[in-house]
C-alpha cells in the first residue's frame, strides 16, 4: 500500500526564511473586526502614523459615529514627560460618557506603545474594573513589530477567550469574524444538519454570551487564528482539524469534519449539503477554465496562503510553484497541506528580496502578493492578485466559490486580452 501522505505536502521541507518583510500590520484587521463587532469600540493607543493607517485602511467609510479612534501618543508622552497611563484614563473616560452605546472597549496596543512599554493589560484590568459590569474593557496589539495584518484579529480573538463563560454543555463555537451574509449561510447549513447549539466567536454583541469549557468542540474558518486557537484548547475546548470551507471541496469537508463530530449520518448530511455543493462545483468550473494548468505562486501576507493554494491546486487545475506564508501552523493548516500534492516549495517567513529573485525566475502565471509588490511585478511582466483583497472579500463556503476563483481569473484575463489589444 503506497504511503499517500509522502505524495502530499504534508511531509515537504520548508524553507524558513527571516528579513524584510512587506506587509501592513495588525491595525489593519479593527477594519473587519469593528463591523463584526457592532457594540466595540477599538481605541488605538498609537502615534499620528497608526491614525492615518486606520483613516486610510477605512477608505471612504464615514461614520457619525465611529467604532474605532486613536489616542495619540504626542512626543512629551513618547520621552515619558507625562503619565501616559493617566492621560490614556482620561481619554477613556471622554470617550464612555460620550457614548453609552459602547458595550466592549478594546485597547489596541501599537509600535509606539510597545517601544515606551505602555501596559496595556493593566490599564485594561483597572478600566474593566472602573466601568463593570456595562462595559468590559480588553486590551490586544496591533503593533507592526509584533504582527501582520491578520494577526491582529488572531490578537483580538485570544485576548477575548479569557473573558467568556465556563460551560460544562456540549456545544459547537466557530471561530473567525465572518461577513453576516456568510455567517448566516453556514449557521443554516449547520441548522439544517441539526447540529447546535453554535456559537461564533466574535459574536456581533457583547450579550450574546459565550462560554466555553471541556465540552465544548471549535471549529477555525480562519487559517491565522494560531493563538486564538491555543487560548480555547488551554480552556479545555477540542479542536475539529478540517480544511478550511473555500471552495466546493475544501467546504464539504469542513461540514463533514463537524458532522462526523456530531454523529450525523451519511445521507442527511448529503441531502442537506449536495445542492449547494453542486452549485458550487457548477460556479467553479465555469469561473476556473482560464485558470486550468496555469502557475500560481504565493508571496507571505494573509496566512490565508495555504488553504487558498488548495483550493487552486484541488479545484481549479492550477500549479502551485511557491507557498509563501509568513506563519505554518500545522494544527490549523494540516489538513489543507495533506490535500496538496508535494512539488511547490513551502516557505515561512519571508526575505523578500530573495523571495523577489525566485519570482521574476519562475514568472508564474498569476502571483499572489501584497499591494507593496503588485505594481513592480505588474511592470515586470507579471499577473498579479492583492492578497488583502482575499480578506476583504466575501470567499468563504459553496455560495462564494464561483466568486474565490473569479478573484484568480481577473487578473489572467485583464493580462490576455491586453495582450490582444497590443497583437491587434
Ligand atoms: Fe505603523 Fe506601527 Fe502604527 Fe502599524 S502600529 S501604523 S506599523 S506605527
Amino acid at each position: 500500500m503506497p504511503d499517500l501522505k509522502l505524495k502530499s505536502c504534508s511531509n515537504a521541507p520548508v524553507l524558513k526564511e527571516r528579513g524584510q518583510r512587506e506587509v501592513f500590520c495588525g491595525l489593519t484587521s479593527i477594519i473587519w473586526l469593528h463591523r463584526k463587532m457592532q457594540d466595540a469600540f477599538f481605541l488605538v493607543v498609537g502615534s499620528r502614523t497608526c491614525a492615518h493607517l486606520l483613516q486610510s485602511a477605512a477608505g471612504v467609510m464615514i461614520f457619525a459615529e465611529p467604532r474605532f479612534g486613536t489616542a495619540i501618543l504626542e512626543e512629551t508622552d513618547l520621552a515619558g514627560l507625562v503619565d501616559a497611563q493617566n492621560e490614556l484614563d482620561r481619554e477613556v473616560d471622554r470617550l464612555l460618557s460620550r457614548r453609552s452605546d459602547i458595550k466592549q472597549l478594546f485597547l489596541v496596543g501599537s509600535c509606539p506603545s510597545e517601544v515606551i512599554k505602555l501596559d496595556l493589560s493593566k490599564a485594561a484590568e483597572r478600566l474593566s474594573k472602573k466601568y463593570a459590569p456595562s462595559v468590559r474593557v480588553i486590551n490586544f496589539t496591533g503593533s507592526g513589530i509584533e504582527t501582520t495584518f491578520t494577526q491582529g484579529e488572531d490578537e483580538c480573538l485570544a485576548a477575548m477567550v479569557p473573558t467568556l463563560n465556563e460551560s460544562p454543555s456540549r456545544q459547537l463555537v466557530v471561530v473567525g469574524a465572518l461577513p453576516d451574509i456568510i455567517e448566516d449561510q453556514m449557521r443554516n447549513l449547520l441548522s439544517l444538519l441539526g447540529i447546535g447549539p453554535v456559537a461564533v466567536l466574535p459574536a456581533s454583541s457583547a450579550n450574546q454570551n459565550i462560554s466555553i469549557g471541556k465540552n465544548t468542540v471549535f471549529a477555525a474558518t480562519q487559517p491565522f487564528l494560531a493563538e486564538t486557537f491555543s487560548a480555547l484548547v488551554g480552556r479545555g475546548a477540542k479542536h475539529i482539524p478540517a480544511p478550511f470551507p473555500f471552495g466546493a471541496k475544501g467546504t464539504t469537508a469542513w461540514f463533514k469534519a463537524i458532522a462526523d463530530e456530531f454523529g450525523i449520518s451519511r445521507e442527511k448530511f448529503e441531502s442537506v449539503v449536495g445542492p449547494p455543493r453542486a452549485r458550487a462545483q457548477r460556479a467553479i468550473e465555469q469561473a476556473s477554465q482560464i485558470l486550468r494548468n496555469k502557475t500560481v505562486f504565493f508571496f507571505p501576507d494573509s496566512q490565508l496562503e495555504i488553504p487558498l493554494a488548495r483550493f487552486l491546486t484541488a479545484e481549479c487545475g492550477m500549479n502551485a510553484l511557491e507557498i509563501g506564508t509568513p506563519f505554518l501552523h500545522r494544527p490549523l493548516v494540516g489538513p489543507d497541506l495533506e490535500l496538496i500534492p508535494e512539488g511547490p516549495l513551502l516557505s515561512e517567513g519571508q526575505d523578500v528580496d530573495l523571495q523577489l529573485d525566485r519570482a521574476l525566475k519562475q514568472r508564474a502565471d498569476l502571483t499572489v502578493c501584497g499591494l507593496g509588490l503588485a505594481n513592480p511585478l505588474e511592470a515586470r511582466g507579471l499577473s498579479t492578485k492583492w492578497a488583502i483583497e482575499l480578506v476583504f472579500t466575501p470567499i468563504h463556503f459553496y455560495e462564494q466559490a464561483g466568486d474565490l476563483a473569479g478573484l484568480f481569473s481577473r487578473p489572467l484575463r485583464r493580462r490576455s486580452i491586453l495582450r490582444q489589444e497590443a497583437a491587434e
